[in-house]
């Protein structure tokens, strides 16, 4: 009778997660006991934890907890690959075994009740379930603040970014399948999720404050995705830089009829103030320009590499059912 039951799969990327993990395991596991025992979801469901190269005991955590727990599983990337190409790894092997598969950061920060609406949701025949923040009032001021301005920056250059929406999210195998299709290298998923269409709808819940461990998204990594997600998407930033360079050439033109004019005249003979100002003003309009050009250029050298997006170095659940997968144990 489980056969029918979708399987569900709770990806988790986890950077030196070692404190959060006893309760975050915990917790999920009553979300999956709770799910399994209402027929919502397959008994065979996973919890899978993608270890992304932490430098403390997440991993021996990890496997500790293989060990104890009916449902956990682990990935162990062999590096550290940044918080997006742990998902990436945990939603591409989950596909292979999957028919939903919910992301979610290993902090708990989002509320884990919100995961029984997302299967609701799914039954209903959403493809694509995303989690909403109500309220942010547990981040900084300036963490929420600086996310709005960048939701609505994002928004005028064209990329359709579900507000106050992380990686909290459920996907189907439909979605998934389409989403495994973005070959890109530098890819910002919260960005791509929409592209891909689909039925899809929104869960709201509170965001909590992270009850252990510290934020690994600080100001520097907060500002650096910011623009990768800007620059992955959109050329608005070298419009904005043309923008400029024809203002400048007015200004120029401007400057160069009063510089006649006041030769003409002679009424003045300095004309060094000004010949300074042109010269550091349009060298800074260039370097700017070639800042931003340079950004494309490397993203373009980067895709041509076509690297892949990070290396499994363990995957538990394939190695207990290699029968079942006998292709992608060849493929290792
Ligand atoms: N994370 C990761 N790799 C990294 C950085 C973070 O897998 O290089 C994970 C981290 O373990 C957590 C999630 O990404 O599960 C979100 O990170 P965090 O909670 O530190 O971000 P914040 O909520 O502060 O924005
Ligand atoms: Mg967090």
């Amino acid at each position: 009778m489980s056969k029918n039951l979708p399987l569900l799969t709770i990806v988790v990327p986890c950077y030196n997660e070692e404190p959060t993990l006893d309760e975050t395991t915990k917790e999920l596991t009553r979300i999956m006991d709770k799910l399994v025992s209402n027929k919502k979801i397959n008994n065979e469901s996973i919890i899978l934890y993608v270890d992304d190269g932490s430098k403390d005991q997440t991993w021996g955590k990890i496997e500790e907890k293989i060990a104890s727990n009916r449902y956990v599983h682990g990935l162990k990337l062999s590096r550290n690959f940044g918080h997006q190409g742990a998902l990436i790894a945990g939603l591409e092997t989950a596909r292979e075994f999957s028919d939903c598969v919910i992301s979610i950061d290993a902090d708990l920060q989002d509320d884990v009740e919100a995961i029984i609406e997302f299967i609701d949701k799914y039954q209903e025949g959403y493809e694509i379930v995303y989690g909403v923040r109500d309220k942010r009032d547990t981040d900084t001021p300036f963490k929420r603040n600086t996310a709005l301005w960048f939701y609505s920056l994002m928004n005028k250059m064209g990329v359709k970014l579900v507000p106050n929406h992380a990686d909290y999210r459920l996907m189907s195998k439909r979605a998934l399948d389409e989403f495994v299709k973005y070959q890109e290298e530098n890819l910002f998923i919260r960005g791509i999720i929409p592209l891909l269409g689909f039925k899809s709808t929104k869960v709201f819940y509170n965001r909590k404050e992270r009850f252990a461990g510290e934020s690994k998204y600080p100001l520097k990594k907060m500002i650096a995705f910011a623009l990768e997600g800007m620059t992955s998407f959109s050329v608005a930033p070298i419009r904005l830089v043309s923008a400029l360079g024809y203002l400048m050439v007015l200004i120029g033109i401007g400057i160069a009829i009063y510089a006649l004019f006041a030769k003409i005249f002679s009424y003045t003979v300095s004309g060094w103030t000004s010949l300074m100002l042109s010269i550091w003003i349009v060298g800074g309009v260039q370097l700017v320009a070639l800042g931003i050009i340079g950004e494309y250029v490397g993203k373009v050298f980067k895709e041509t590499k076509g690297r892949p997006r990070y290396t499994i170095e363990q995957n538990s659940y394939l190695e207990k059912h290699q029968e079942k997968y006998p292709d992608l144990m060849r493929n290792r």
